[in-house]
């Protein structure tokens, strides 16, 4: 198939949309985004990578970081993880506190904030503090992407902490049920270093490729989590990987995949190639408005869906 020219095919579809979007400006440090900016990559299980728009440019990952926090909990705590968080989509806002209070404090899933959270604290105890856990996570995100140099934006970091106050009362309340063990704002900080994560759509699409295929990096051979954690992950992504949109998207699009609110978007096509689209200008949910359109137009041009 011919990638590139479906890729370019996309970019000149979406351009006249990128306007419509809205940045999140809820965090001060990424308001400021020009939302006229576009993206797309994809790269085969041989490093192949196909690109269109600025794939080299850095964003803040967001809530795609809660991919890589999921696995690494699910690989250490199996389905011990199930204990804190669920796996059901929640069908209610990424920030929503009224469900957690329904639910006694145990999070419907861990894409949601709160289900994020609480993974977050669960791998604080694992590796037994916020600042190693903080450190093997992006050891790990260095590790799945083959580069070294993927770093957090600190600026966002304290700008999220300093406007906090939802993320907070989220964690505070898990606490108040006995679902949350280490300090509130101990949890809450390391939350929001791997949201502030920087990366590309081309590392992005790179970093996917343990989740196409069953759990081990087809280039390096790296196993990462078994098949069947792979298999859990990518149906979590489906169900409830863009939160009260999730089943929008796997109408339109059909594919596994996560959203964050730097715009960001990443998705699977499995045994094929891991894709990334990113454009800042975000929906009414919080999830790129054109990322959105162009992964759509995606799967239809190519018939690559999971159904
Ligand atoms: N750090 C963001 C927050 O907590 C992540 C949300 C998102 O990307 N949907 O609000």
């Amino acid at each position: 198939m011919d990638y590139q020219s479906i890729l370019n095919e996309i970019i000149q579809e979406v351009t006249p949309f990128l306007k419509d979007g809205k940045v999140a400006d809820y965090i001060p440090a990424l308001e400021n985004v020009d939302p006229e900016q576009f993206a797309m990559s994809i790269t085969m299980f041989d490093g192949t990578q196909f690109t269109v728009g600025q794939a080299d440019t850095l964003f803040s990952i967001q809530s795609i970081s809660k991919v890589f926090t999921f696995t690494l909990a699910l690989k250490f705590y199996r389905s011990n993880l199930y204990k804190r968080i669920g796996h059901e989509p929640s069908g209610n806002p990424f920030n929503s506190l009224v469900q957690l209070e329904y639910e006694h404090g145990k999070p419907r899933n861990p894409f949601i904030n709160a289900g994020a959270i609480n993974v977050t604290d669960a791998l604080i105890n694992y590796y037994g503090g916020s600042d190693i856990a903080y450190k093997e996570v992006l050891n790990f995100i260095r590790s799945i992407s083959n580069n070294d140099l993927i770093t957090c934006n600190e600026v966002v970091a304290t700008s999220e902490m300093e406007h906090g106050y939802r993320n907070m009362a989220l964690a505070n309340l898990m606490k108040s049920f006995n679902n949350l063990d280490n300090e509130v704002s101990d949890v809450v900080q390391m939350y929001f270093k791997h949201c502030s994560v920087e990366m590309s759509t081309n590392m992005l699409s790179r970093a996917m490729l343990y989740l196409a295929n069953h759990g081990t990096d087809p280039i390096t051979d790296k196993i990462y989590i078994r098949e069947s954690q792979a298999k859990r992950i990518n149906a979590v992504m489906l169900t409830c990987g863009h939160y009260d949109a999730s089943g929008d998207f796997a109408y339109h699009v059909g594919l596994p995949g996560k959203s964050g609110v730097g715009g960001g978007i990443v998705a699977v096509v499995p045994k094929l190639m891991g894709i990334s689209v990113w454009a800042p200008g975000l929906n009414a949910n919080g999830n790129s408005l054109v990322g959105t359109m162009a992964l759509k137009l995606f799967t239809s041009k190519t018939g690559l869906s999971i159904f």
